[in-house]
């Protein structure tokens, strides 16, 4: 099997990277470990799309265009996402996650020359003078090493990145949270009430001490579908401390942790809730939802100044307007947003690692602080970052150069003919 470019998970920077350079006239294999796409947005229920709108004074606008613009707007119009709702200086799209993983299923299906692997793990990689040469995948039945001209890195984890040797960043990680769907709620009731009464009862808890509540916040997400939320109130720690998700003992306690805390955040609100009093815990996701682990450290590290600074960059190939989000330490969460009606500009060194000339990296795991990476993570950034990597890795391809030698205003030109707003 010969591809132009391999791209390594199946989340949200990662399809729109595939998509992407597949619309680009180039030959892809996409390698996802799970039986689905979507990554944290369907695996681990984050129930928004965050990231795609900033809000002016009388106007929310769309903060970026192209993939993420047309993944939003193709939701809506199923009538499986609604919105933007405003939040703060920004506004989210609250959506059924079955929606975004069939429609991914959709594009991925429809799209020009792209294999699709699922329940495929990368396991290594093998590099010769700067280069990745191959990389190795295990398969249910085989391992198999696969080659190809560029690699992309939307693993979240980092984890083509990390197994090349490419320089990361890991410290200091997010609290890791389990979401989980409530049924039977009533959701007008629970809406009249609204999100204020929710934070108030929450805080009560808390500070009564009558829940042991992980988390002195959060939010409940109807999906549209009668009776059904999303609920995003939990916070994995173990001795108070974030839990590291590329630690598989660590990991493993956080799955059950989560699960615990799914039972006692529903006892909680249905005891305490308007509209929960008949509702009931219905499930949980297949697996965790991971906010940050490793990061690369790049040609340029996205900072919390740039995010509050509102920055622009020659080489800025995505927008955003959402604020700097930490789930670091205790119960708060930490939110700093950009200057009201502004947005800024993740540069495309953010996506570059020193010293491998045909690797990209796209999405949470890019080369940012913890600050730069607690705004740029959300999945609106990282299906335009995939996009930019798509397209960069079609245009190195086509020149036969490396990821850091293309031109970059051929690229932004690109993006922008394709819609995306620079
Ligand atoms: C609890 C929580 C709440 C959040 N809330 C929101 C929200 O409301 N709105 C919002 O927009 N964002 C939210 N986010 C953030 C956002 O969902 C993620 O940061 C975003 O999904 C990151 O996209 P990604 O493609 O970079 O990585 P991921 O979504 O993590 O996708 C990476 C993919 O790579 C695959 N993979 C990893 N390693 C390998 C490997 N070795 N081989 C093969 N495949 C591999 C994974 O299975 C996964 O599918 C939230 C995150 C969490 C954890």
């Amino acid at each position: 099997m010969e591809f132009d470019i391999i791209v390594v998970g199946g989340g949200p920077a990662g399809v729109a990277a595939a998509r992407a350079a597949s619309e680009e006239g180039i030959k892809v294999l996409l390698v996802e470990k799970c039986g689905f796409l979507g990554g944290n947005l369907t695996s681990s229920l984050v129930g928004t799309i965050g990231g795609l709108f900033v809000r002016n004074q009388d106007t929310i606008d769309y903060a970026v265009g192209g993939i993420p613009r047309d993944c939003a707007e193709t939701l809506k119009s199923r009538g499986l996402a609604y919105g933007p709702i405003p939040w703060e200086q920004t506004a989210v799209l609250p959506h059924a996650p079955w929606g975004v993983k069939k429609l991914f299923d959709e594009w991925i299906e429809s799209a020009e020359n792209v294999k699709l692997m699922l329940h495929t793990c990368l396991v290594g990689a093998e590099l010769e003078s700067g280069r990745i040469q191959n990389i190795t995948l295990q398969r249910r039945n085989a391992q198999m090493k696969v080659s190809a001209k560029a690699f992309v890195d939307a693993s979240g984890d980092g984890d083509l990145s990390f197994l090349c040797g490419a320089a990361m960043e890991d410290a200091p990680v997010q609290f890791p949270t389990l979401n989980f769907y409530m049924h039977n709620v009533n959701v007008v009731e629970a809406l009249t009430a609204g999100l204020a009464t929710l934070q108030t009862l929450i805080r009560e808890a808390v500070e009564t001490g009558e829940f042991d509540l992980p988390r002195a916040g959060g939010a409940v997400i109807p999906t549209m579908r009668p009776g059904e939320v999303i609920v995003a109130m939990g916070r994995v720690s173990i001795d108070g401390k974030p839990v590291d998700c590329t630690d598989p003992e660590q990991l493993t306690y956080a799955e059950m942790e989560g699960r615990k805390q799914a039972v006692l955040l529903a006892e909680f609100l249905k005891a305490k809730m308007p509209g929960f009093s008949e509702a009931y815990l219905s499930d949980t996701p297949c697996r965790i939802g991971i906010r940050s682990t490793r990061r690369i450290s790049g040609l340029y590290r996205l900072t919390g100044e740039d995010v509050l600074g509102a920055a622009d960059f020659d080489d800025g190939i995505c927008r955003s307007a959402w604020p700097i989000e930490l789930h670091l330490e205790g119960k708060d969460t930490v939110l700093e947003f950009p200057p009201p009606g502004k947005t800024y500009a993740v540069p495309y060194r953010s996506l570059l690692p020193n010293g491998i000339d045909n690797l990209i990296v796209a999405g949470r795991c890019l080369s940012a602080t913890v600050e730069g990476q607690g705004s740029a993570r959300v999945s609106a950034t990282c299906m335009g970052m995939g996009e930019a990597a798509g397209v960069a890795c079609a245009i190195a391809g086509k020149n036969n150069i490396g990821m850091a030698d293309i031109d970059v205003r051929a690229l932004r030109e690109r993006l922008k003919e394709r819609g995306a707003i620079l």
